[in-house]
């Protein structure tokens, strides 16, 4: 598998140890990749994404995207 650096944005949420692990490639022409988040707004943005899932009952979604079982919590 090919190991994709990153070296501009050490405190995306997709960044461990200096390598991406959300892309395949992450050439953009010279422009700032569009994914860059920090952890928090990464955070932030994840929470308000599960209490979206859970006020629509889609806990399974949860369950399936981030591996964790959210039904334990009612
Ligand atoms: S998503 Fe973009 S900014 Fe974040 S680690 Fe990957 S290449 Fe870097």
């Amino acid at each position: 598998m090919q190991v994709i650096r990153c070296v501009m944005h050490r405190d995306c949420f997709g960044n461990i140890d200096g390598r991406c692990i959300c892309l395949k490639d992450n050439r953009f022409k010279k422009k700032a990749c569009p994914f860059y988040k920090d952890k928090k707004q990464f955070d932030e943005e994840r929470r308000a994404s599960e209490a979206r899932l859970i006020d629509i009952d889609r806990r399974d979604l949860i369950e399936e995207y981030s591996g964790r079982n959210v039904y334990a919590q009612k």
